[in-house]
């Protein structure tokens, strides 16, 4: 066996508008990154993840790269023992895919399939900004709301593969009824799509966020209202002040079950909101315990094209402590 630093894992991050792909080496180089919008008319997403997964390998192939695994990390419930996407809000399609069992068959290769967001936290752990801790939470805020939580170093998945769905944590009694079945989802109100619904309800035609789009109120994303509040604009305050108080109420919730070290903001918002932290500091301490010290808070490095790092390290922890279970002399 060669080197473990000439190893590569190919790692795959399915997100809800777009899919990332690249050859991770061992140290966390990326090789032939590449991504693809998750929903096109007409094409089946796994045909498509099929097809990119095999110009990758080939190319690895051709350049005598030696590929160890797959990881791919899936939104939705994952059962990650068996590779099978339980349930996916945002892509359908996904809805029992046994990821896991298809990858495994089609490149004869070990594949590891986790919840994305799952996936970031092992990510940061292993190559971002959780270096070295040991209770950590992830807020992923993109499309969707996504958790991850590490106790003691380790991933925490639940009893059903179900733990740290905070979009999914009920912030408004009387709330509207959620793809989960819930109702009043904090996703509905702490997401890029609930942002700019919020928006497409609430702002008046006049105010700033919907001139940037032409006053067409179906174009409107959360990118023009938070643009919109950093230029002082008062109807996009209002939203962004209400959509702080829901976050920063939530992180709080989240904090007291589990007295986090580091709370991390991940996803394409949180990226495009460098102010982000300090909103959610503000009204975290609004609802927190009353005490001097708050966790860390930061956020994640990772772009887009650096999401495949996590699954990539969920296969890479995976492979490690098969090991060390196969070889019981290695372990002190
Ligand atoms: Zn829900």
């Amino acid at each position: 066996m060669s080197d473990a630093a000439e190893q590569y894992i190919l790692g795959i991050d399915i997100g809800a508008s777009r899919t990332a792909f690249g050859l991770v080496s061992w140290d966390g180089k990326i090789f032939y990154p590449e991504i693809i919008q998750s929903k096109v008319e007409g094409a089946l997403l796994i045909d498509r993840l099929l097809s990119v997964s095999e110009k990758i390998l080939g190319r690895a192939e051709a350049e005598r790269k030696e590929v160890l695994g797959i990881g791919i990390g899936s939104p939705g419930i994952v059962n990650s023992q068996e590779g099978i996407v339980i349930a996916a809000g945002n892509l359908p399609e996904l809805f029992g895919a046994r990821l896991k069992d298809i990858f495994e068959q089609k490149f004869q290769l070990p594949v590891s399939v986790e919840n994305d967001v799952n996936a970031d936290a092992v990510g940061e752990m292993v190559f971002g900004v959780a270096k070295g801790q040991r209770h950590f939470v992830v807020f992923s805020l993109g499309t969707d709301l996504g958790g991850g939580i590490v106790i003691d170093g380790r991933l925490y998945r639940g009893a059903d593969f179900i733990a740290a769905e905070f979009g999914h944590l009920t912030l408004d009694l009387g709330g509207k009824r959620c793809v989960c079945g819930g109702y009043g989802c904090a996703r509905e109100y702490i997401s890029g799509a609930g942002l700019a619904e919020r928006g497409r309800e609430e702002l008046p035609g006049e105010s700033l966020a919907l001139k940037m789009v032409g006053g067409d109120r179906e174009k409107l994303t959360s990118k023009e209202i938070f643009q919109a509040w950093q230029k002082g604009d008062p109807d996009a305050t209002r939203l962004v002040d209400e959509f702080g108080k829901r976050f920063g109420a939530l992180v709080s919730n989240v904090m007291k079950v589990l007295d986090p070290e580091l709370v991390i903001l991940a996803g394409g918002v949180c990226r495009a909101v460098p102010e982000m932290v300090n909103l959610v500091v503000r009204w975290t301490r609004h609802y927190y315990f009353p005490i001097p010290k708050l966790p860390e808070f930061c956020l994640s490095r990772f772009t887009k094209e650096d999401s495949v790092l996590g699954p990539v390290a969920v296969f890479m922890v995976e492979r490690r402590s098969d090991q060390s279970a196969c070889s019981p002399k290695k372990n002190k």
